[in-house]
């Protein structure tokens, strides 16, 4: 998770959402990624699904049977989609989502029985020090707001 608050970071010093994600294989780190959205104009690139493209180039396969996603902040509904499709093995998250989370807080698509896929998952890993990173973030973000409104 430290690693994938890193990748949050980098997010964090482009002025993205600091969100951060890395997929483990083996105690190996086989994909990185960090949230791009705005600098990439793409809606596709959320740090879990640059992480999951990264993980299956390194692994050959679009599988990714045996893997752990480390992720900062509980996948979407789209990055959760792509969790089951990918067949992930396990999610680590860090903080919670309230407004769009889709690993338990709007939806569970992670462990939808119905699914032909299951992820196990643990929620709330070092959770104080990535929710501190969005907070931190949102509130550089008003304050330069505020700024700009009074020029
Ligand atoms: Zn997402």
């Amino acid at each position: 998770m430290k690693e994938a608050i890193r990748q949050a970071k980098k997010a964090y010093a482009l002025g993205e959402t600091p969100i951060g994600c890395v997929i483990v294989y083996e105690d190996k780190i086989i994909g990185r990624g960090y949230n791009r959205r705005t600098i990439d104009k793409n809606t596709l690139a959320h740090a879990e699904l640059i992480a999951i493209k990264k993980a299956s180039k390194k692994i050959g396969d679009w599988r990714l049977e045996g893997c752990t996603m480390y992720v900062t902040l509980e996948p979407c509904q789209m990055c959760a989609g792509a969790i089951v499709q990918s067949r992930m093995t396990k999610v680590v998250v860090g903080c919670m989502n309230p407004k769009a989370g889709c690993a338990g807080s709007i939806l569970n698509l992670l462990q939808m029985p119905k699914f032909n896929h299951q992820a196990e998952l643990t929620t709330g890993v070092l959770q104080e020090e990535c929710s501190q990173i969005m907070k931190s973030f949102f509130k550089e973000l008003r304050e330069k707001k505020k700024n700009n409104s009074k020029i």
